[in-house]
């Protein structure tokens, strides 16, 4: 039965309430009154249930279509103002045991070169990101136990925050690693993790047991009630995801929306992000031979509703996407993208020869993370590179009472516009820099409380004319 408050993934992520939900979104995506009112609703900005966002994602109407592009990028505005917050993933191992079939690492791929990085390889790919510019990593890992242990990833977590490059230093080290115990999650969040992201890659029970036949994965309700764990384990900061293309979309949406309302509904607290992926064509994988594969638009509609059906959560979206799907996106919700990404292992301080690439998928926008930070800039966007809520303390609901409480354009604002400027002088080019000062000195005018504003002027000139970094609020 399904029950939003159940610690069993069967229950708050139930099947038959699955069901009648696209049911009732069917039999409601033409009523007009009904898409109204739950318009309406989103507009107060508490966010939808899942029925309800439901039948907006099912709407064909292209009137109400088009108002629900204007509300979730007018949200998106409200909520994230024009700040983009910019990371990297760092791959560090590829060996895995298990048998997904839509991603190259699994266990019968005989033919990718396996590679764990030692922590001389980490120093050497930290350095290599520092230097770009990057603050925030997330790491990613296949599920090997005997390999890929907590003992090497607590390591490597101590080598990543302890190396000081320069003037580079990573601040904020997210984690996507396979399902494990509330005492493996503890010890993440002890090591100093922001947040533990976990992809559900499907929702859809028996589905998920066929695209993973085998290995520890396999085990559906093991891995749906991850989250659980973790934040039994301290982590507050849980980022979810699905992988579209596997199952049907609007199954998978209903899915996620209804694992956020668990997580708020057992722990006070919703996801922090939700990422977006798309399957991709990898080594071994051909995305076609999937049946479930979305068009450009289908996928923007998704972003759309998840943004009005969860204001508060950050989104997601990866080099999967090339630069004019991820501009679309920028618009309509996303409020995290990465940047000059490699998906190999060890690709950061040596491109690998083509025919040796331990890849996990082909990237789609292949720019240097100093062309994103122009082209987001040339959109009157800000890159953020800002990590204090989490170093703050400000992580899970903490974090949302800050959202809530409309500080935002006081608190994170300022330290976009910092972590911006040690950005331009630290790694941009001169064309970047020329665009990133103009924009600042426009978009400081923009905090609204002038002590504040004030200090932020300030710190601007010591990052400029004393070499000091690392300021926020
Ligand atoms: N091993 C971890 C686990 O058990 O979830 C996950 C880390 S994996 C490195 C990160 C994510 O990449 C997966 O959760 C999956 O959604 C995604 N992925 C795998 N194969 C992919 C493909 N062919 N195209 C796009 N994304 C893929």
């Amino acid at each position: 039965m399904y029950d939003v408050n159940s610690k069993c993934a069967d229950d708050f992520i139930n099947h038959e309430e699955i069901l009648e939900t696209l049911a009732y979104a069917d039999e409601n995506k033409e009523n007009v009154e009904l898409i109204d009112t739950i318009i309406e609703k989103a507009k107060k900005r508490k966010g939808l249930t899942h029925r309800e966002a439901s039948v907006l994602l099912a709407c064909p109407i292209e009137e109400k279509n088009q108002e629900i592009y204007k509300l979730a990028e007018q949200i998106k505005k409200d909520f994230y103002g024009n700040r983009i917050v910019m990371f990297a993933p760092l791959y560090l191992s590829n060996y895995c045991i298990n048998g997904c079939t839509y991603c190259p690492y699994h266990a019968k791929n005989k033919h990718i070169p396996r590679k764990q990085l030692s922590q001389d390889e980490i120093r050497r790919e930290v350095i290599a990101l520092q230097d770009m510019g990057h603050k925030r990593l997330a790491l990613e890992a296949g599920e090997d136990p005997v390999r890929n242990t907590m003992d090497y990833y607590l390591e490597s977590i101590k080598t990543i925050y302890s190396i000081k490059h320069k003037n580079g230093a990573i601040r904020r080290v997210n984690i996507n690693i396979a399902a494990t115990t509330v005492d493996n999650y503890r010890l993440l969040k002890e090591a100093g993790i922001g947040t533990y992201i976990l992809f559900q890659e499907t929702y859809h029970k028996e589905s998920y047991l066929e695209l993973h036949p085998t290995g520890p994965k396999h085990d559906y309700n093991y891995h749906t009630e991850a989250m659980d764990r973790a934040m039994e384990g301290g982590i507050d900061d849980v980022g979810l995801g699905v992988l579209f293309g596997l199952d049907k979309y609007r199954y998978e949406f209903a899915g996620l929306l209804m694992h956020a309302e668990h997580l708020e509904a057992a722990f006070g607290v919703g996801p922090h992000t939700i990422s977006v992926p798309r399957l991709k064509h990898a080594d071994d994988i051909n995305p076609e031979e999937f049946d479930n594969g979305i068009d450009d638009e289908t996928f923007l509609k998704i972003i759309a509703c998840i943004r009005i059906a969860v204001p508060y959560t950050g989104m997601i979206i990866s080099t999967r996407e090339n630069k004019s799907c991820r501009e679309r996106a920028l618009h309509l919700g996303i409020s995290q993208i990465s940047g000059g990404s490699r998906t190999s292992v060890g690709g950061y301080y040596e491109p690998e020869p083509e025919d040796e690439s331990s890849e996990q998928f082909d990237v789609s926008d292949n720019r240097t993370l100093d062309e994103v930070v122009r082209w987001l800039m040339e959109m009157d966007y800000i890159p953020s590179f800002c990590t204090a809520c989490y170093r703050e303390g400000r992580t899970g609901d903490r974090f949302m009472s800050l959202c809530k409480s409309g500080q935002i354009q006081n608190c994170c604002h300022p330290n976009a516009l910092m972590t911006l400027k040690e950005y331009l002088m630290d790694y941009a080019s001169p064309e970047t820099k020329a665009i990133g000062d103009k924009l600042i000195d426009k978009e400081v005018l923009n905090v609204p409380n002038e002590k504040v504003r004030n200090v932020v002027l300030e710190n601007l000139r010591l990052i400029e004319q004393d070499n000091r970094r690392d300021f926020r609020f």
